[in-house]
């Protein structure tokens, strides 16, 4: 299914189309407080939850619909478009009454497909458009699939928020980015719009500028960034809301390269890559051949697949001879680990093959 591009009042949005504002809202003041430094910077749409999905009980878990009064000022004095997490239908029908303009699903909703339903049902039809936030697990079907959920219920203004994924370690990131899922979103879809919320992926103030920058450099289309006027009194996420002025330094500090951008030079880069791509490839279906092989000599000679001492020694070796080629070794042992798991399954296969089925014949 073909997904089009975002649509702001009507017309494709400029990179970089910018969303800002409070994790939660918390109180009239701060609402105001925020959006009205905000709209003097290039922000076009002001966020702010009102049903906060927390992990645990006990948090704070949103003012509700009270809040919806106050996103209703936020437009009336700033002029500022607005948006709001919907999780059920009854947030949708809420968000729609109150004019809010955008709504979106949060990463938590976005895995449940149940909940994806219900709120594509009660927001289809009312021509709102809907920000898909990734889900909280790797799933670029889970993601893709929310989206078509809307669109077959008519809504079709869609556009897609990278806002990282779970992982149990916790890292230098509070949601593991892992740009490629995107990245092949956009590979898949190539007219979607996508935009980066640095914010839930780096956990931290100091992590947005950088965040927001690479997610410029590799094409996404926009920002969404937490904005609170006093984010050390915020009342949920606040080692990662930014204030409204340091949001206007780092908008001003981004560089917004031409993606399409071209030159002789990258398209000889480019060619040398497709063609060590293309030897890469070879190279691999030629040792698995061999794997196959060892796998038919094992079978005929009796032994085990899995060698460990053999498999220890040749990751040990590998991987000292990595160190002195430039590569990283986590990435080596990753590759490693890869290609002997694919050889071991395609010898299993030639077992399986021919032992089993002569065993069932
Ligand atoms: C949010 O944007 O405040 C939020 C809860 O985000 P996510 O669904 O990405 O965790
Ligand atoms: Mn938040």
């Amino acid at each position: 299914m073909e997904i089009n591009s975002f649509r702001f009042e009507g017309k494709e949005i400029r990179r970089p189309f910018v969303i800002a504002g409070p994790c939660s809202a918390e109180s009239e003041d701060q609402m105001i407080g925020t959006a009205r430094l905000l709209a003097s910077q290039g922000v076009e749409v002001f966020r702010a939850g009102i049903w906060k999905p927390r992990t645990k009980p006990g948090g704070f878990e949103g003012v509700g619909s009270a809040g919806l009064e106050w996103l209703k000022i936020v437009k009336e004095e700033t002029g500022l478009k607005t948006t709001t997490e919907v999780a059920n239908s009854r947030h949708v029908e809420d968000a729609l009454k109150a004019g809010v303009d955008i709504l979106w699903i949060g990463a938590r909703t976005t895995a449940n497909p149940f909940a994806v339903q219900e709120i594509a049902e009660a927001a289809g039809g009312s021509g709102t458009p809907v920000l898909v936030k990734n889900p909280i697990n790797p799933d670029i079907e889970l993601w893709i699939g929310a989206a078509e959920r809307l669109i077959a219920c008519g809504t079709d203004n869609i556009a897609f928020v990278h806002r990282g994924f779970g992982a149990y370690e916790k890292g230098l990131f509070r949601n593991q980015p892992q740009w490629h899922i995107p990245i092949e979103l956009k590979r898949r879809l190539p007219s979607v719009t996508i935009l980066c919320d640095p914010s839930h992926i780096g956990g931290k103030q100091n992590l947005i500028y950088p965040i927001s920058q690479q997610a410029m450099d590799l094409g996404f289309d926009g920002l969404m960034i937490e904005t609170h006027i006093n984010p050390s009194q915020a009342l949920s996420d606040k080692e990662q809301q930014i204030t409204p002025e340091l949001l206007e330094r780092i908008l001003k500090l981004i560089v917004i390269r031409d993606t399409s951008e071209s030159s002789e030079y990258l398209a000889d880069l480019r060619r040398e890559i497709d063609e060590l791509d293309d030897r890469l490839l070879n190279i691999l279906s030629k040792r698995m051949s061999v794997a196959r092989e060892i796998g038919r000599y094992k079978m005929q000679n009796n032994m085990q697949v899995l060698q460990p001492v053999r498999y220890d020694k040749m990751v040990t070796s590998r991987i000292a001879q990595a160190l002195g080629l430039e590569l990283d070794e986590d990435f080596v042992k990753q590759i490693l680990e890869a290609v002997h798991e694919e050889s071991v399954r395609q010898q299993f296969e030639i077992i399986n093959r021919s032992g089993l089925s002569q065993k069932l014949n």
